[in-house]
């Protein structure tokens, strides 16, 4: 069976990708591109509709979905389940990066605690699985680096010095959110197998 992944996010499917190798394919390379309503109450529940409005049309594959996103606990937990929205409907990483930074600056943070959430979501013929990963550090009130996606020109991890901007992605790799939801998931795929 396939393995397709449930997303149209770039920075995504090249981690993605770059985990299982090349023998996934993204969707939209399957077929045509569509807008999946996410509204879920949590990570895990929008991974599942991702998962699941896929599995519809490709029924014969395995789906695996991705939702994540990053909290900071000192500002309420935001911008969590919204950060792909958090500058608006359409918003780019980068829109959704520069408005956490003036967030940071308009409450006068420089430096908090934040944690990323992948929820991955792998729905098979014979049902759907669950899994999840956490990592954690800070985020700054400054972009620094080019590397990664999204918030990682922000987001400073546990034990580093450095953004995930800076830092080499094979580190990333080793100790993201994503890789941690992933790990998980290869044990329900080589238990399908
Ligand atoms: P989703 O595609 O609806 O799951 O939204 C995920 C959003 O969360 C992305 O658009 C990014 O803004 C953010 N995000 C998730 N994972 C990462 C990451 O590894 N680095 C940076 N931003 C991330």
């Amino acid at each position: 069976m396939r393995i397709v992944l449930a997303s149209s996010n770039k920075g995504k499917i090249k981690e993605i990708k770059k985990y299982f190798g090349n023998d996934v394919f993204a969707f939209s390379d399957l077929i045509e591109p569509f807008e999946i309503i996410e509204d879920g109450k949590s990570f895990k529940e929008n991974a599942i509709i991702k998962a699941k409005a896929i599995q519809n049309l490709l029924p014969n594959d395995i789906i695996i979905a991705d939702d994540s996103g990053i909290s900071l606990p000192a500002l309420g937990a935001i911008p969590g389940i919204y950060s792909a929205r958090f500058a608006g409907k359409g918003a780019t990483d980068k829109d959704n990066l520069f408005k956490l930074i003036d967030e940071l600056k308009k409450n006068n943070i420089k430096i908090t605690e934040a944690f990323y959430t992948s929820a991955i979501a792998i729905a098979t013929p014979y049902g759907v699985f669950t899994t999840h990963g956490f990592m954690y550090g800070d985020v700054i009130d400054e972009a620094r680096g080019d590397k990664g996606f999204g918030y990682d020109p922000m987001f400073i991890p546990k034990g580093f010095n450095n953004t995930l901007g800076e830092l080499d992605e094979n580190i990333k790799k080793k100790i993201s959110h994503r890789s941690k939801a992933l790990n998980l998931a290869q044990l329900i795929l080589r238990a399908l197998k």
